[in-house]
């Protein structure tokens, strides 16, 4: 049973809580893109935990967690977080985490790299996480990156290291100006932070495609949404990997096993964080009061979220490229101080309505068009069963069901771990 858990929106439509609710069916979780650039907080009856690396099933000492191939791993901040989960009493051992030879490392140039760029943009700058991603991924396709298999033959890897290096203090030398990078601090970086992962890299593809064999139920766990996707996101706002379930099988090693199954996070209103279109946007006290009532504050930074109505164009969208199977709806307790519920059901590009996410100057120039449905003004945190949820709310539920074309199975009303309904 192969299943992916993937985000229909923006980002932060409430993956890892959902993650968290779901994986404790799964034998083996696998993070199949990205890197530290995002990660999500998990509060259980163990504690608070913070992740960004690892997948979620990690705080669950019978599931196996593998990074899969379609990662890129900065090996200093998963020693990090290995020891900070360590501290709250958590143990990770290479029967319980396993990461594969093919991922690729994030070396400090490539975070060096990130930093540059956008400190070099200024004012136009992308709001990078200044992690690396991006420059880690673009020498990953430039074949010119390290994989974390390398690690297991060092010396080969300082042989070929100095000729990387010679090409990485072209840009960052003698373009920006900044120190050259020397062979000696990576090396020693190398020594420091890929030796105690050495008993965790293993071949996660013949280990996967046992599992798989076997029957084992495997999930794929996804970072950031639909519309942070590198091919079928808000492009260039988005991040440099494939976010999209249709990528799992590839990015987790195993590409040629079929998903079972894929589970689409859908939150019952929008958030965006950063620059990029976002059509849907409120502004003014409207905005405000939807930002205040969902929190829509961002976990690191504190820096306030774009907040608009339930996006009807991207959410389709969305769901569509994403395959999901069915959905699970977040946030929908967010919603109950509001007499009339906002619903963007189309854009308006060049003076036309249109249903279709369109994509470059087309969606930079859309404008929303608003309908009003019938809010349900009743606190719904308390709700556990369908029967319990006030008319209106089903109606709600029952119209974006419609309108995005996908049964909708579980609705989320709080950010507890019970505090959810399952519909059929
Ligand atoms: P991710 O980026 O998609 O993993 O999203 P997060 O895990 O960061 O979730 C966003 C925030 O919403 C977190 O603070 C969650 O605790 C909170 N949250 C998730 N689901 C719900 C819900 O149904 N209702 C409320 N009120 N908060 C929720």
């Amino acid at each position: 049973m192969l299943t992916a858990i993937v985000g229909i929106n923006w980002g932060d439509e409430g993956k890892g809580r959902m993650v968290d609710l779901l994986s404790s069916d799964y034998d083996i979780v696998v993070r199949y893109q990205g890197g530290n650039n995002a990660g999500h907080t998990v509060v259980n009856e163990r504690g608070k935990f913070i992740l960004n690396l690892l997948p979620s099933g990690i705080l669950r000492p019978e599931t196996v967690n593998v990074m899969g191939p379609g990662m890129v791993i900065d090996i200093e901040h998963l020693c990090g977080e290995i020891g900070r989960l360590r501290e709250q009493g958590i143990e990770i051992s290479p029967e319980h985490l396993k990461i594969s030879d093919r991922a690729t490392i994030c070396m400090p140039y490539h975070k060096l790299l990130d930093c540059l760029e956008e400190d070099r943009l200024g004012d136009a700058k992308f709001g990078s996480t200044r992690r690396g991603i991006a420059p880690v991924y673009a020498d990953k396709y430039m074949k010119k990156a390290f994989r974390m298999g390398d690690l297991l033959h060092m010396d080969e890897i300082f042989e070929r290291l100095p000729a990387i290096l010679e090409w990485k203090n072209l840009t960052i030398h003698k373009g920006y100006g900044a120190p050259e990078v020397q062979f000696e601090d990576i090396k020693n970086w190398l020594i420091q932070y890929g030796t105690p992962l050495l008993p965790y890299i293993t071949d996660t593809t013949a280990y996967l495609d046992t599992a798989a064999e076997a029957d084992k139920k495997i999930m794929f766990e996804a970072q950031l949404g639909i519309m942070r996707d590198i091919d079928f996101g808000i492009y260039p706002y988005t991040s440099s990997s494939s976010t999209i379930a249709g990528y799992a099988p590839v990015g987790a090693g195993i590409p040629g096993r079929k998903l079972d199954c894929s589970i689409g996070i859908l939150k019952a209103y929008s958030s965006c964080v950063g620059e990029g279109p976002f059509t849907c946007e409120l502004f003014g006290e409207k905005g405000d009061e939807l930002r205040e009532a969902g929190g829509e504050y961002g976990a690191a930074t504190g820096r306030p979220r774009r907040v608009g109505g339930f996006d009807v164009v991207a959410s389709r969208y969305g769901a569509r490229i994403q395959g999901a199977t069915y959905i699970a709806l977040t946030k929908l307790d967010v919603l109950s101080y509001l007499p009339k519920l906002p619903v963007c059901v189309a854009y308006e590009v060049n003076g036309e309505r249109t249903e279709n996410f369109p994509q470059g100057k087309a969606l930079t120039d859309a404008k929303p068009i608003y309908e009003y449905m019938d809010g349900f003004m009743t606190d719904i945190s308390g709700c556990r069963t369908k029967e319990e949820l006030p008319e209106k709310a089903l109606e709600y539920i029952a119209y974006i069901e419609k309108a995005v074309g996908c049964p909708i199975k579980y609705v989320s009303v709080g950010p507890e771990r019970e505090q959810y309904i399952t519909m059929f």
